[in-house]
């Protein structure tokens, strides 16, 4: 039998490690599906059109808007970030645990719309360590890293609508960590319910069975 696949919500603040986390979640074990969200934000260098993101125009964004083609969307310091749907509709059908990295907004639109996704929100171990790394990236301005800080601060209101917290000190024991937990996810009954009812099922029969022996 293949098991259903769960929609998981990575959130977090910006710096904190998620999309290096991500990566290494998919590398890792084969269960996972990331997927790659649309923006209206310039790629940073390095950044491969189709790999980070799809990097569209404004028009481009709102049409897709327009044809309903996203799971959820939202503006982040002013540019739009979204999740187009095809993606995460055929990788949950075919058994994958489809990942989305979004904010704060994306994951309440995505958890009303989904009320099975599983929310995680990754912290940093400390905030001077959060600075550090969104220094260090040296792909941000100055006001962009305050703009981040802010939001940041903003989005810790936020936190207690997620189910889990990972705080990504150490990379490889961060990974493990989330995969424990979408495991452990798997095995609620409310994720089981077809399995939980065939066994239902198999009980009556062998009960009325033995009754007419
Ligand atoms: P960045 O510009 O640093 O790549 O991303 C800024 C924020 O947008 C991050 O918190 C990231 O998780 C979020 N984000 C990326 N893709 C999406 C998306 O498709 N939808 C939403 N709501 N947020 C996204």
């Amino acid at each position: 039998m293949v098991r259903k696949g769960i929609l998981i919500v990575v959130s977090g603040f910006s710096g904190a490690g998620k999309g290096t986390l991500m990566k290494k979640l998919v590398q890792t074990y084969d269960n996972y599906a990331l997927s790659i969200s649309m923006t209206t934000r310039p790629p940073r260098e390095g950044e491969v059109d189709g790999r980070e993101y799809f990097f569209v125009s404004r028009e481009r964004f709102e049409e897709a808007i327009d044809r309903d083609g996203f799971v959820e969307h939202a503006c982040y310091l002013d540019n739009y970030y979204g999740t187009p749907v095809e993606y995460v509709e055929r990788e949950l059908a075919s058994g994958k645990d489809v990942v989305l990295e979004i904010e704060i907004q994306g994951a309440m639109k995505v958890k009303e719309r989904f009320p099975s996704a599983l929310l995680l929100f990754v912290m940093p171990p400390n905030i001077p360590e959060l600075e550090r790394r969104l220094i260090g990236r040296g792909t941000e301005s100055k006001d962009n890293i305050e703009k981040r800080l802010k939001r940041a601060r903003e989005e810790a209101e936020g936190i207690e609508q997620y189910e889990y917290i990972v705080v990504n000190d150490d990379l490889e024991q961060c990974v493990r960590q989330l995969h424990s937990i979408v495991e452990a996810a798997h095995a609620a009954p409310f994720r089981n319910r077809s399995l939980i009812q065939k066994m239902r099922e198999e009980l009556d029969s062998c009960y009325i069975h033995r009754i007419q022996i």
